[in-house]
């Protein structure tokens, strides 16, 4: 079936910035609070009031645009879109129109196969939120306007995912570099991101390509509700082209939504009219110049990108792409790792300390790696132990448990704590030489009963660590072993 059609699909994408008031206020933005407790005459829509820009909001768009490859605008403006809708008391959106910040990018995110593919970005602009309506109250429908005035980065890519996984590679992607860059909390549960794909099919037929109509649908918040929706989209339009031969005409993009107890989209909007949103520049702000000195400014606050720090895992450490991309999750976990490795320890041995036990401690207190209180140094110092054979894998774990509960230093914690392997080959040679004496059915198994030799070998090693305490070498141990029994 799939090979019958090629899905298209391009995505308009919303993101919250993550300032600490409004856009055009000086309103506080908190999550959950009251309802109508953050809002002012600006933000409630005020005749009179008057809209002063947030430059850090605008600072964060200019630094989420420069990751996604755009070309910045020097000069960019405020327009009102106008709407009628309860949670818009302004009666219109302050958005940008012709002008916007930034345009021309393209986003990378993983094909899948360990390669990357570009999505192009046709712009970003910023706008403000509206209200939200709540309609729990029986009779009445309530508006709280605590929402209104946040600040809101659209970003539009243009038609260059074919399958559901790219949409949901895209939609992470973007999430883990707008966390990266610190812009905005890209929580999917607050609503801080939301997604719109415009999906329709390419079907080829008799030399001949047909486009199915163009289904957008609307306010997704999760990427599962993503990928699934554009897997259904495309079953569903291929099911009606079959049925109905209709294909793609002006003026027949539908608006869907996605019912996720059915899994099924939903039409809401059978023939989106030619909305009339009668743009125009908002007399009420000056438009913004960005120069040179700015910009580069805003450029210094770049940093390396998510997948391009997860693929330099891969190429220079040796990581697997699995583990790699465990680590670039979030931006703290993976410069932990990169200080650490960069401070010498091995990445492998770092990787796993991190992914097995660090990941674990720190979501078990809900912090990031870096806030357990444990430094680089001392992890580079713990790995070293481990690498060395001073420590045993199992004590590397309860020593990193140890000092996220006492910042203590891992050699100190593993001498406190007997976790000391030794290495001393005579030692352990004096501790197989009474072993072997006291066994003797089970040197003579070893050596001469191939049927019994391997267990016979499993029972002297548990013998010598016995008598070790458990503190001897299990690698030095084997060693010495099996040159004695050959
Ligand atoms: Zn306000
Ligand atoms: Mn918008």
């Amino acid at each position: 079936m799939a090979s019958q059609y090629k899905i298209v699909v391009g995505l308009e994408i919303h993101v919250h910035l993550a300032t600490r008031t409004k856009i055009f206020c000086g309103c506080e933005l908190v999550y959950g609070d009251t309802a109508n407790t953050h809002v002012c005459p600006v933000c409630l829509g005020m005749p009179g009031s008057l809209p002063v820009m947030n430059k850090k909001a605008l600072e964060f768009s200019i630094l989420t645009g420069l990751a996604l490859n755009c070309a910045i605008a020097p000069f960019t403006k405020w327009d009102r879109k106008s709407y009628y809708y309860p949670d818009l008391p302004k009666n219109y959106q302050i958005s940008q129109y012709d002008l916007p910040f930034s345009e021309h990018g393209y986003i990378e995110i993983p094909a899948g196969d360990g390669s990357n593919k570009k999505i192009g970005i046709i712009r970003a602009h910023l706008e403000e939120d509206a209200g939200k309506n709540t309609h729990t109250l029986g009779n009445f429908s309530a508006v709280d306007l605590n929402r209104a005035g946040t600040p809101l980065l659209e970003i539009v890519t243009e038609p260059d995912m074919n399958t559901p996984e790219e949409v949901g590679a895209l939609a992470r992607e973007l999430q883990r570099i707008v966390r990266f860059l610190g812009v905005s909390e890209a929580d999917m549960q607050k609503g801080h991101m939301r997604f719109e794909p415009n999906v329709n099919l390419h079907i080829e037929r008799d030399g001949q390509v047909f486009k199915t109509p163009i289904s957008e649908v609307k306010n997704l918040n999760s990427f599962r509700a993503i990928e699934r929706s554009v897997a259904y989209e495309a079953q569903r339009q291929y099911a009606e082209f079959l049925e109905t031969g209709k294909t793609l005409q002006m003026g027949n993009k539908r608006t869907y939504g996605w019912d996720d107890a059915k899994q099924m989209t939903v039409l809401q909007r059978e023939k989106e009219e030619a909305h009339d949103y009668r743009y125009f520049p908002d007399p009420d702000l000056v438009p913004v110049e960005v120069d040179d000195a700015w910009l580069n400014e805003i450029k210094s606050r770049l940093c390396e990108l998510p997948l391009q720090m997860q693929n330099r895992f891969v190429s220079e450490y040796g990581l697997s792409d699995y583990d790699a991309g465990v680590l670039t999750a979030d931006r703290a976990t993976a410069e932990f790792f990169d200080t650490a490795v960069k401070l010498g320890a091995d990445a492998k041995r770092v990787c796993n300390l991190l992914t097995q036990t660090g990941l674990k401690l720190a979501n078990e207190k809900g912090v990031t790696v870096n806030q357990l209180g444990i430094g680089p140094e001392q992890l580079v110092q713990l790995a070293k132990m481990a690498d060395a054979g001073d420590i045993s894998a199992t004590a590397a774990t309860t020593i990193f448990e140890e000092m996220a509960v006492t910042g203590g230093d891992p050699m100190q914690i593993a001498e406190q704590k007997n976790l000391i392997q030794k290495s001393d080959t005579g030692e352990i040679e004096s501790l197989v030489d009474q072993v072997l004496a006291e066994n003797a059915q089970a040197v003579e198994d070893a050596k001469s009963n191939p049927k019994k030799a391997k267990k016979a070998m499993g029972f002297l090693m548990g013998q010598v660590m016995q008598k070790s305490k458990g503190q001897a070498n299990p690698k030095i141990v084997s060693q010495i072993l099996n040159k004695k029994l050959k």
